[in-house]
């Protein structure tokens, strides 16, 4: 079984048996990573891509067990941001050269959708040369359309877990994967640069689902593919689960690069977060984005995913620059145009 990288590599796909052994165990590991970087190197070339995150709200109305910002976690402390503070967020980014903006958030039900364009339309209108995504989860295809007129262009809207059963048993009864899946479709409909993905690791998560994840993505085709650990949350039922080993992540970014070759992937937040060198191992096994934080330092602690998130501390100029180091160290460039796809489908 050691040609299976090579194989994925030339074919950009294996049967599931293969990938089963592939994500089962280390063996090939070493030839993974120097394959998806090679495949990263030809299409993208040393490039990477940043994207300012600002998390703008931290009120949600669903309760996935996994996420400390859970509607039933009544011990988060939640913030609002305004448009103004909004709008000097990307001000402040776009000085530092930031050329996409990432609105992410709960599913906060004071951000109708007049709100959501005011704000959308007015960061399209006074930074005209950037891209505008939204991260603000499960709406309905008129909503999307509205969000997409007034300038949003991208969307990430992870499908978390492509399987069934294991979805359940991550999300409460009310919430549905059919819907989250069809949702995924409906953006791509309406020309939304298109991103999907899921955790590594999650609870109950075994590689079977994660074939299901890769075969979900090739059906949908996805431009960007977020992928990153799982790591517990202390106010939530998987406080005392593991999280996503540093080895998987990094194993299932090379996958994702050579199974999507020219797929937008981000070295996440969260592989920063287990490992201190973890965006750095991220980008050499083919991740070509990395999301610096944008928003105003004093909420950065609130946005609390998970535990022990990195980057809470500084301002955003700090985390670029660190950033910028680190994407060097790795041995690529950080570039500041708009980095949009170089296919569209
Ligand atoms: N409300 C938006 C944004 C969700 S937060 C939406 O529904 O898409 C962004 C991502 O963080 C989620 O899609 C999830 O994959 C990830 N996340 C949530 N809790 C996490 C945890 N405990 N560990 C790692 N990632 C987590």
């Amino acid at each position: 079984m050691s040609q299976l990288a090579d194989k994925l590599y030339k074919e950009s796909n294996l049967t599931d048996e293969e990938l089963f052994y592939l994500i089962e165990t280390n063996e090939n590991d070493k030839r993974l990573v120097f394959l998806a970087d090679k495949k990263r190197r030809e299409i993208y070339g040393e490039k990477v891509f940043v994207r300012g995150l600002i998390e703008f709200t931290n009120y949600c109305k669903n309760d996935c067990y996994y996420c400390g910002i859970r509607r039933d976690n009544k011990n988060c402390l939640r913030y609002r941001l305004t448009k103004d503070e909004i709008l000097s967020c990307c001000e402040e980014g776009y000085e530092l050269g930031f050329r996409t903006f990432v609105l992410q958030g709960g599913e906060d039900p004071y951000f109708t959708d007049d709100i959501v364009c005011d704000i959308v339309g007015s960061i399209h209108n006074r930074f005209k040369d950037c891209a505008i995504t939204l991260s603000i989860g499960e709406k309905s295809e008129e909503s999307y359309k509205k969000y997409f007129e007034a300038g949003a262009e991208r969307y990430l809207l992870r499908h978390e877990t492509a399987d069934e059963n294991h979805y359940r048993k991550l999300h409460p009864s009310e919430m549905s994967l059919e819907n989250r899946k069809k949702c995924l479709y409906t953006l791509k409909k309406i020309g939304y640069i298109t991103g999907a993905g899921f955790m590594i690791g999650s609870p109950f998560q075994t590689t079977r689902n994660i074939i299901s994840d890769l075969r979900f993505m090739q059906e949908l085709k996805p431009h960007m593919i977020g992928a990153g650990p799982f790591i517990p949350h202390k106010e939530t039922i998987f406080a005392d689960y593991e999280t996503g080993t540093l080895d998987l992540c990094i194993r299932i970014t090379a996958i994702l690069r050579l199974m999507f070759p020219y797929a937008l992937i981000p070295a996440t937040t969260a592989l920063g977060t287990i490992h201190p060198l973890g965006r750095e191992k991220g980008l050499k096994a083919g991740a070509n984005v990395v999301m610096p934080n944008l928003s105003p330092v004093r909420v950065r602690k609130m946005y609390e995913l998970y535990d022990n998130k990195i980057c809470t501390g500084e301002e955003s100029a700090q985390c670029i620059k660190c950033l910028g180091n680190r994407v060097e160290s790795a041995g690529y460039h950080i570039v500041t145009d708009r980095g949009d796809p170089v296919f569209s489908e």
